[in-house]
């Protein structure tokens, strides 16, 4: 998933960004009044335990490049929030500027405000155990130098990832080197299934996500009042590079318990929760629980808008109840992989039967009304939060949505079609706008009626009708500005963090256009980090169709680093591999390092030069080798179109 780019956004960005309307400050008034801001336990509990903050706010790349910058936020400084932020969003961009070593009890430790996820130290008997190594590596070796600069200096003994989700794994080689993980010196745990999940999630579909996250987490929107405030589950996501470090050790059973440095660990499994392999770990000399992002103090997402394969939030809530009726009696500190952690028996019981009646409630309400026949934009108008919920702090919608989290629920059961022939085969996207708008008397007709909407504060329904005349007309600027517009307000009224950045970034493309960046493919050190088998599926989904029409061939290929075979075939123009095979019928057979192909397939090194050197070996066709690399897509465009039709796409 994402790692922000270092390109700066002019400033005339953020000029053009509009103060709010009448009806928006109405909104945000009405916000306020129905809370509970009187109650300011959390701000107390993420400063509790507080050793010292990030130094200077900053990390740096060695080249002198900013990764992270809590300066950036040195705006969010009064109770009060501002007319263009929602109340209740401000609240939690306060607490997570909470940032430093915290010290949660004796032996165990967190880093938090490095990066957009926290790590946890546990000390061991000879060294220290880190969960969760951030995004980046750089990022990650500057919370633990932190650390250190504050605690005894002991070797990382093991590492582990609660979940499959870059932000819990990505920074793994900034504290620990994988020469030192292979000779055993330091162990990577992880929960089952963890390496097929981060291939699903964020290698096949990576560059999608990427481009969408963009949306969801704001990386490139200016921070501001009228710009990006929050994440919802911390600031941002910090730059730098992700990598990669193969598990050793997989959590397989469904509660294992294992004494890692001396230090007792019991690993519940929670699959298919908020990661397709997740786990939590109770550490019962401590009396900690650790609910890895299963619990966090906000309503988090059934699919996020980066998007995903639909969770179950019915096992979810199942996971937490599970977890309470194991450690709830013996647990005293709750602590997870995002946000401040909860103190007191009764209060994390409270806490986490909420979290646990969150999931469950809007599952079964959605499925209450797909029982009646109601369509998804139907059920999210309908279903909220019931009293009892609705005003505590902690179930709040700062990272998904009931709204959208609904329509992920109807997704799961009954798929992106809602029954209706009408909606089976329709018009794409922009031939459909140019019928609407032509029906509707043309562009400037609808904009003169969307313009009187607008100062109604009919928002949502403004922003639906001007993306018709945007897909229909692109190049009408007046019309982006309008469409614009209104998601802007939508933003400056959205409660959470990932709406608010969605509606906000929308709104700068349309005004400004799509940042142009570079087309680069996954590092190196990603590429390292995966099975054969999942990298053969990388190139498969890049074959076009029409360069492979009419090839057939098999091909042989031993990595002699990892003593590994397999053969690919491409027929049917649709490339397939097998793991551990030889083929008698391979047109050639390729002699190479897994290094040596990475290079190859990153473009970091061609297939001539590998072969010239004797670092690629071939025996039979050499055609059939470039063939296969001819019919493959080169890099795509990762800022590509979404606000705009695209082109090519009708
Ligand atoms: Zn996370």
């Amino acid at each position: 998933m994402a790692t922000g780019s270092a390109v700066p956004v002019p400033a005339s960005h953020l000029d053009a960004a509009r103060e709010a309307e009448p009806a928006t400050r109405a909104a945000n008034q009405a916000m306020a009044a129905k809370l509970p801001f009187s109650d300011t336990r959390d701000f107390e509990a993420a400063k509790r335990g507080l050793i010292a903050p990030v130094p200077d706010g900053v990390v740096t790349s060695a080249s002198g490049t900013v990764l992270w910058n809590l300066g950036e936020y040195a705006f969010i400084d009064g109770e009060l929030a501002p007319a263009t932020v929602n109340p209740s969003l401000w609240r939690i961009a306060r607490l997570n500027l909470a940032n430093g070593l915290f010290k949660v009890t004796d032996g165990l430790y967190q880093l938090r405000g490095f990066d957009i996820s926290n790590m946890t130290v546990i000390e061991g008997k000879t060294g220290v155990i880190l969960i969760d190594p951030l995004t980046t590596a750089e990022v990650a070796r500057a919370a633990l130098d932190h650390y250190y600069a504050h605690r005894p200096k002991k070797p990382v003994v093991a590492v582990i990832y609660t979940h499959s989700h870059v932000d819990h794994y990505g920074g793994v080689r900034g504290v620990v080197d994988e020469a030192d993980v292979r000779a055993g010196k330091a162990v990577v745990i992880a929960p089952d299934g963890f390496m097929q999940a981060v291939s699903g999630e964020n290698v096949l579909a990576g560059l999608p996500m990427v481009r969408r996250a963009q949306f969801q987490f704001g990386p490139l929107l200016p921070r501001g009042a009228r710009g990006q405030v929050d994440a919802g589950l911390g600031k941002s996501v910090a730059r730098g590079t992700p990598g990669l470090i193969e598990p050793t050790q997989l959590i397989v059973e469904p509660v294992e318990e294992h004494t890692i440095d001396g230090v007792k660990i019991v690993f519940q499994l929670a699959p298919e929760t908020e990661a397709p392999a997740e786990m939590h770990m109770f550490y019962p000399e401590l009396g900690v629980l650790n609910m890895a992002e299963n619990a966090c103090p906000l309503l988090h997402n059934f699919i996020p808008l980066r998007g995903a394969v639909a969770r179950d939030p019915r096992i979810w809530s199942k996971y937490i109840a599970d977890a309470i009726a194991f450690y709830g009696p013996k647990t005293d500190i709750l602590i997870g992989q995002h946000h401040w952690p909860v103190w007191g028996r009764e209060a994390i019981a409270d806490y986490l039967e909420a979290q646990r009646d969150l999931y469950k409630h809007i599952h079964d309400q959605t499925l209450r009304y797909m029982n009646r026949g109601w369509r998804p934009a139907e059920i999210a108008e309908v279903v909220d939060l019931p009293p009892g919920l609705a005003e505590r702090w902690s179930v709040r919608g700062y990272y998904g949505s009931v709204s959208h989290n609904v329509k992920a629920v109807y997704q799961r059961y009954l798929s992106w079609y809602d029954g209706n022939p009408a909606n089976l085969h329709a018009l794409p996207p922009a031939p459909a706008a140019r019928k609407f708008v032509e029906y509707m008397g043309g562009a400037a007709a609808v904009m003169a009626r969307a313009k009187a909407d607008f100062a109604k504060g009919e928002f949502r329904w403004v922003a639906q009708v001007m993306k018709e005349v945007v897909f229909a007309e692109p190049d009408n600027q007046a019309a982006r500005e309008l469409c614009a517009d209104a998601l802007e307000q939508m933003g400056y009224q959205a409660e959470s963090a990932t709406w608010r950045n969605a509606f906000l970034y929308g709104a700068m493309e349309l005004r400004h256009g799509v940042l142009k960046l570079p087309a680069r493919g996954p590092s190196m050190e990603t590429l390292a980090g995966l099975s054969s088998d999942v990298l053969f599926d990388a190139m498969a989904i890049r074959i076009d169709p029409a360069k492979a029409a009419g090839k057939a061939f098999i091909i042989n290929w031993n990595f002699t680093d990892r003593d590994e075979y397999l053969t690919t075939t491409l027929k049917h123009s649709t490339l397939t591999h097998r793991v551990g095979e030889r083929s008698d019928k391979a047109a050639v057979s390729v002699t190479t390092t897994r290094a040596t192909f990475d290079g190859v397939i990153a473009r970091k090194l061609q297939p001539a030069e590998a072969l010239a050197s004797g670092a690629l070996r071939i025996e039979g066709d050499a055609q059939c080798l470039a063939q296969l690399f001819a019919t493959l897509d080169p890099p795509s465009d990762p800022m590509f179109e979404i606000l705009t039709p695209g082109a090519g796409r009708g």
